[in-house]
């Protein structure tokens, strides 16, 4: 069975439209049972731990992982995830040591990788993850594959703007304290602030506008902010910049210099650019990180502008050939 005959049955689980494996759901049990086959196939051992991640160990070396995540959002594509994990099947397979992980939740905070790493159990000596990059970058360079630098910090929080409301009719426009026109200029802001500094994103995604009424001046607004920034400086400064408390900042995770640089030997020796780039979503990988294992994450061009999280996702079979293939020959080094 070809990995890509693989990917389209774990993606005609639950039915379409688009990938359906909610973490927590008897989809994504399937997914895992799924896998678990192709593992053994593959002549690996399964386990599973207390959290229910799925690892298959081959005879040599189990303490080196590749994997990714079997869940997806819903209506989600076809690679996210998936990918990392059937691609790992074959690369342990090929190279005869390592194991591969299919963690649990990853789209709903990396639930499985977590509870990896805050359990007790042995963790990896070292975790590669196969992804597809989720964005332009690598198609806007004409490059196939890239190797992440580090997994973005992001911080969460809420502002409030007080204002006064009032009757929408007979308050004339000078006398206004309008709550949502103080914060559409705090909006904008915080959009420039986030431009200004090389890397960051900011975003605003939610507004409760109070009282809410049609006729009625806006007294009180609150608003969401989501920060990121590829390394603390960075977070700091963004954070300081917009002004807010966030209420659980996840520090920015880089990735192993020494990983890095095999996956980027490996990538140079197939004559083509080892292009470097952050990677602005979260990922098991950056959990791994953060709790001490070297990792380090190869992502792969997508296609159709970069979607993801929608059945356009899109990633072309040569891309993901080379992928497997440089991914395959990284496990070979460090697992030999
Ligand atoms: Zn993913």
């Amino acid at each position: 069975m070809t990995l890509f005959e693989r990917l389209d049955e774990l993606y005609a689980i639950g039915g379409g439209p688009g990938a359906n494996r909610p973490h927590g759901s008897r989809e994504e049990d399937e997914a895992h049972e799924l896998a678990a086959g192709w593992m053994r196939e593959a002549g690996l051992e399964v386990e599973v731990d207390g959290a229910g991640n799925l690892v298959g160990h081959a005879v040599a070396r189990a303490d080196v992982w590749v994997g990714s995540h079997l869940d997806s959002v819903p209506q989600g594509g076809r690679f996210d995830g998936a990918l990392g994990v059937v691609a790992g099947i074959e690369a342990v397979a090929r190279v005869g040591s390592g194991s591969v992980v299919a963690f649990r939740g990853e789209e709903v905070g990396c639930v499985g990788s977590r509870a990896l790493c805050g359990g007790g159990d042995k963790l990896p000596s070292a975790f590669l993850e196969l992804h597809v990059e989720q964005g332009p970058v690598l198609a806007t360079a004409c490059a196939p594959l890239g190797v992440v630098t580090g997994i973005v910090g992001y911080a969460r929080g809420e502002l409030v703007v007080e204002g006064r409301a009032g009757h929408a009719g007979t308050t004339p426009m000078d006398g206004r304290d309008d709550a949502l026109v103080a914060a559409a200029g705090e909006i904008l802001r915080i959009r420039d602030v986030a431009a200004g500094i090389d890397g960051a994103v900011a975003t605003v995604g939610q507004l409760t506008v109070e009282p809410g009424g049609t006729n009625v001046i806006p007294g009180r607004v609150r608003y969401s902010v989501d920060a990121r920034a590829p390394d603390e400086e960075r977070l700091a400064e963004l954070i300081a910049a917009i002004g807010f408390e966030p209420s659980s900042p996840t520090g920015p995770a880089p990735m192993s210099p020494e990983l890095r640089s095999i996956l980027r030997e490996e990538i140079e020796g197939r004559v083509l650019p080892a292009v470097e780039l952050p990677s602005g979503a979260g990922h098991d990988a950056g959990i791994l990180a953060s709790a001490g294992v070297p990792s380090a994450m190869l992502f792969v061009r997508s296609l159709n502008g970069g979607v993801s999280h929608s059945p356009d996702e899109l990633s072309s079979e040569e891309d993901v050939a080379l992928a497997v293939e440089v991914l395959t020959a990284a496990l070979r080094r460090i697992a030999e």
